[in-house]
Formats: structure tokens, C-alpha cells, sequence
């Protein structure tokens, strides 16, 4: 069991056909998740082209996420969290924070992507817009988004199986200035399972 301390990030390598467990241990975090092929960083688990592959804006169980080349690379097997996923916004980056006011540096998924891969030895070749797994972006009267605490409860959790080597990265995203981890705005841990 691999623990994504509040505010950071892990990454770990994944073979094909293993199954990745997303524990959201406190209920109210939103884990940043990443998934790169392991032959070529390049080739990235991919938002945009995941909408167009499954028809839909969250994920459900059968779901294959695609890569920029529209390979399958993870695919939504198990969800006990309430089923809401985010696959619309960014990764937070130092930028935002200072959008909001944040005059300090300020932990991000986006710097938590790049410190998880360089304790691998690796390097992300961009910071692909995330799978943001229990982040509730509801969208509002057709077109507007709006920023909700998480439906899930604690230990609730995911399961997606590798559909190619990779590297999946993780981050306890860090916002804490919108209530995007809860009410409280407070980030806590969460856990991460390989399973065979
Ligand atoms: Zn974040």
C-alpha cells in the first residue's frame, strides 16, 4: 500500500493487465491521477481524447481511458466512491493559486506530477490534464461548472486496470482556497493498492 501524503504526490510503474486501487482514506480528497506509457512518455492517458472514446464526461465502470494516440490505457473496473470523477479541469498549477490570491508558493499537482516521476528517475513530458478521480465538477444548466465538495465517503475508492505498461502518478491535490477537497478545505492523504 503506497501512501499520497496530504498535498503530495507518487508515482509508481504499472504492468499491463495489474489493477490500480484509489483509496480516498479521509472521503473528502480528490487524487490528480496520471497515466503515461511506459515505452514513451509521450504517449499519455489523454481527457480530450477519452470524451470522445467514451461519449460522456465522467467515466463509468467498463470505461476505457485513452491515450493521445486513442489506445486504451486505463480502464474503470470497480468504483465504490459514488461514481463522480472529474475529466474537465486542469491540473492546479502555481498559477492558480496566485489567480486565487495565493501570494506564497503554494503545493500544486502540477509540481506533485514532476516530483513523482523524478523519484522514478523520469521526467514528464507535459502535464496532461489529470483524471481527477472524486473531484465534483457538476455542469450546471447545460454549460456553466461549478466547484462542489466530493460524494464520496471515506475508504470509498476506485479500481482501474492497466491496459499497457505505464506509469500512473497520483497527487492529494493540495487546493485548500475552494472547496474542491470539502467544506473544510483541508487536504489529507490517500492510498494507492497495485493489485495482480
Ligand atoms: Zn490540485
Amino acid at each position: 500500500m503506497i501512501e499520497i501524503p496530504a498535498r503530495k504526490g507518487r508515482a509508481v510503474r504499472v504492468r499491463k493487465g495489474q489493477r490500480i486501487k484509489v483509496i480516498n482514506t479521509k472521503g473528502q480528497q480528490v487524487v490528480d491521477t496520471w497515466a503515461f506509457n511506459a515505452d514513451d512518455l509521450h504517449e499519455f492517458m489523454s481527457m480530450e481524447h477519452s470524451r470522445v472514446a467514451i461519449e460522456r464526461i465522467i467515466p463509468g465502470i467498463g470505461d476505457a481511458l485513452v491515450t493521445n494516440k486513442r489506445r486504451p490505457i486505463l480502464t474503470l473496473v470497480e468504483d465504490t466512491s459514488g461514481g463522480i470523477h472529474d475529466t474537465l479541469f486542469a491540473a492546479c498549477d502555481r498559477w492558480r493559486y496566485e489567480v486565487l490570491g495565493c501570494k506564497d508558493y503554494h503545493d500544486n499537482c502540477t509540481d506533485n506530477l514532476a516530483a513523482g516521476l523524478a523519484a522514478l528517475g523520469l521526467t514528464p513530458p507535459e502535464t496532461p490534464a489529470p483524471l481527477n478521480l472524486f473531484m465534483n465538477i457538476p455542469v450546471v444548466g447545460g454549460n456553466r461548472v461549478e466547484v462542489r465538495p466530493p460524494v464520496s465517503t471515506p475508504g470509498g475508492y476506485v479500481v482501474l486496470r492497466a491496459e499497457m505498461d505505464c506509469v500512473a502518478a497520483f497527487s492529494a491535490c493540495p487546493q485548500d482556497m475552494v472547496p474542491v477537497n470539502g467544506l473544510e478545505m483541508r487536504p489529507t492523504e490517500a492510498h494507492v493498492d497495485i493489485l495482480e
